[in-house]
């Protein structure tokens, strides 16, 4: 079946601590470690709100951000973290039923959202909806927040009922 590597597993960079997990002993889940460039998109997701980081240069958006802005090809993108809408289309999305990180439930959903603001900013987050929502390609989702830990939340998805 699929098995799955999470965004939260990457973002989170701790993926060596979730080996051995025991049924029954539960443990949190591992939290987000912002650096320096990602700290901004998660002290605004503390506060339920989604930014993205915008190129000063030619004002696309890109996620995540690199030192190079990936549009204009600027090494010096000046990213200034914006509001955006949170709403976006499911352009894949996949059943998790093996995790490799503590507290996460089996099986849950991982969707590939394309944010409204731009064609092909994509985001990747959980769809707090369940497998049991059957996610279809081109639903419309919003953005939603998980609070995984004091001040800590992280960006999802629900299944948004289409305009
Ligand atoms: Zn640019």
């Amino acid at each position: 079946m699929t098995t799955s590597d999470t965004t939260e597993a990457r973002t989170a960079g701790r993926a060596g601590e979730a080996a051995g997990t025991e049924p029954g002993s539960p443990r949190p889940r591992p939290v987000p470690v912002p650096d320096e460039t990602s700290a901004p998109y998660w002290a605004a997701a503390a506060r339920h709100e989604l930014v993205i980081a915008r190129c000063a240069r030619c004002r696309m958006f890109t996620h995540p951000p690199d030192l190079t802005c990936p549009h204009c090809g600027s090494t010096d993108p000046g990213f200034t973290f914006e509001p955006v809408s949170g709403r976006g289309v499911v352009r894949s999305w996949t059943v998790v039923h093996q995790s490799f990180l503590p507290g996460f439930e089996v099986p849950f959903v991982l969707v590939d959202v394309e944010l409204a603001e731009q064609p092909e900013l994509r985001l990747i987050g959980r769809l707090l909806d369940g497998p049991g929502a059957g996610p279809r390609l081109g639903d419309p989702v919003t953005v939603a927040f998980e609070d995984v830990a004091a001040d800590v939340a992280v960006p999802a998805f629900r299944l948004a009922v289409a305009a």
